[in-house]
């Protein structure tokens, strides 16, 4: 347990303002944003800088204490709380949101690890720039979250994950030694690219106090529309198809089913039908472009005729102005939070091969409403990456241990043949971490092992996640 002498010894670190030990105060950092974990700690730790973090890590590795890192708890797989044994403190990188610097020449931002998404958006914004990481938590998650679980979003498909967007990172080791890794370029060939191993290890490998973040050209055209499709099939051929016609125009391409839609609609009642008619699958499409008079509507319906000839394509709507296009959005990204509201489901946050997805949802559908006709299967996600969320729920009742455990095995079943992956965006945290091990091999499940072992011989960092 943390005793009061280590309690005192970490003030002297980070004074009061940088400490937590109320139960009530703490209650919200022990809880996941889903629920699903309820942690136990007496110590919340908010160091206000680099060397802050540096010295408390220090104290823990001394001490042997264990140390979950925090941003902004809005994970989906349990990484960002503690176990429930006491023994862990939790650090905070809340009050570390400072943007350092940009480098409009470089087209980089240096910013601090507690950053909010949302507000280094609007900074690249507020010097014509661009920040192509999106999310529906953008509100309260942080850019350490973001880079420790190589988060998606919605932009994956032009500008790719997390890891993808940054430069350089500063990090504190699990001994406590700060790495200075900030450097802000697009070519360094010195071996082993350590920030890419600090990126997607849900905290287990250092903690990640800045970065450098790669800047782009802001859009001055955009698009946005709502197609419905027949089938999961059409959408993965309009895929292609709008690739084809439009390149990197093409930023965003969601799958909502009309599940999906009815759950928004009920929970969030402002939210307007977007057709006349009900239709089983619908993609949201964004389109992009730096040049403004690009013609991205004209060249839409030019891409969509075909698909609105052969029957794969039934309806659509393109945004006539930026409150029709946030309205699409805001569809879009009300589906976690009224999937929420709607009660407890089984997640599968899956990724395959985007040539495999018709199959998967035809046969993942066909196998689980076998096993469960009375579940409701809520499938929707980023399927131009790949990434599928594709859930199940009970209504008016909580899955059982059973219900659980079956259904993850018909959908990770169908996955391991298809060559997909378990977890596409969310990391592993507690929720995976068990049956990762029965879908990597030995060799690549050592090889996590050492580096672990050898990054972290105490094993202080966030221990039980991940491996
Ligand atoms: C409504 C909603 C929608 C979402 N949509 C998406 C989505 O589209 N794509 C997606 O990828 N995710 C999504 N997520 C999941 C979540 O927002 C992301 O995983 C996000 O990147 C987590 O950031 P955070 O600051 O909240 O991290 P936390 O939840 O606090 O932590 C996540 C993990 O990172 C570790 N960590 C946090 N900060 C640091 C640090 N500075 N150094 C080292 N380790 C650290 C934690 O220990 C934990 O293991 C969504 C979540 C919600 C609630």
């Amino acid at each position: 347990m943390i005793d009061a002498a280590f309690i005192q010894r970490v003030q002297a670190i980070v004074g009061d303002a940088g400490l937590v030990t109320d139960t009530i105060d703490i209650e919200p950092y022990v809880r996941d944003w889903r629920g699903n974990y309820l942690g136990k700690t007496s110590l919340v730790v908010r160091p206000a800088n680099t060397g802050e973090v540096a010295d408390v890590v220090k104290l823990c590795a001394e001490t042997g204490v264990p140390i979950v890192p925090q941003g902004g708890n809005t994970g989906m797989v349990g990484g960002g709380v503690p176990d429930s044994s006491g023994r862990a403190i939790i650090i905070s990188l809340t009050r570390m949101n400072k943007i350092r610097s940009i480098d409009l020449a470089n087209s980089a931002m240096t910013v601090e690890a507690g950053c909010i998404l949302a507000a280094v958006q609007e900074a690249a914004l507020r010097c014509e720039r661009y920040f192509p990481l999106s999310l529906a938590a953008e509100g309260s998650c942080t850019i350490g979250g973001n880079l420790s679980t190589n988060a998606g979003g919605t932009a994956v498909l032009r500008f790719g994950n997390a890891r993808d967007l940054v430069l350089g990172i500063e990090a504190v080791t699990p001994e406590g030694n700060i790495w200075h890794g900030l450097k802000a370029l697009r070519k360094d060939n010195t071996g082993y690219d350590l920030k890419h191993l600090l990126m997607g290890a849900e905290g287990t490998l250092g903690i990640i106090t800045a970065a450098v973040l790669k800047l782009f050209p802001k859009a001055q055209r955009t698009c946005t529309a709502l197609v419905a499709v027949s089938d999961p099939a059409a959408a993965v051929e309009l895929l292609a198809t709008i690739q084809g016609a439009m390149g990197d125009r093409l930023t965003g391409f969601e799958l909502m089913s009309r599940v999906c839609l009815d759950h928004v609609i009920k929970h969030f009642p402002e939210t307007p039908e977007p057709f006349s008619a009900r239709h089983a699958w619908q993609v949201l499409v964004e389109l992009t472009d730096t040049m403004k008079d690009s013609p991205l509507e004209d060249t839409l319906s030019m891409a969509l005729q075909p698909a609105f000839e052969s029957g794969k394509a039934v309806d659509a709507v393109i945004a006539t102005s930026e409150a029709q296009a946030q309205a699409l959005w805001n569809m879009r990204e009300h589906v976690p939070p009224a999937e929420k509201l709607q009660g407890r489901s089984v997640k599968h946050d899956i990724s395959m091969p985007i040539s495999t997805i018709a199959e998967f949802i035809q046969r993942g559908d066909a196998a689980l409403n076998a096993r469960f006709p009375q579940a409701q299967v809520i499938c929707f996600g980023h399927i131009g990456d790949g990434n599928l969320h594709y859930n199940l729920s009970f209504p008016g009742m909580l899955p059982s241990a059973e219900q659980t455990r079956d259904a993850n095995n018909i959908v990770y079943t169908l996955l391991d043949e298809l060559a997909g992956s378990i977890s596409a965006e969310h990391g592993l945290g507690q929720m995976k971490r068990e049956e990762i091990t029965k879908h990597k091999s030995r060799v690549e499940l050592d090889m996590m092992r050492a580096i672990k072992a050898a990054l972290d011989p105490k094993g202080i960092m966030n221990p039980g996640k991940v491996l």
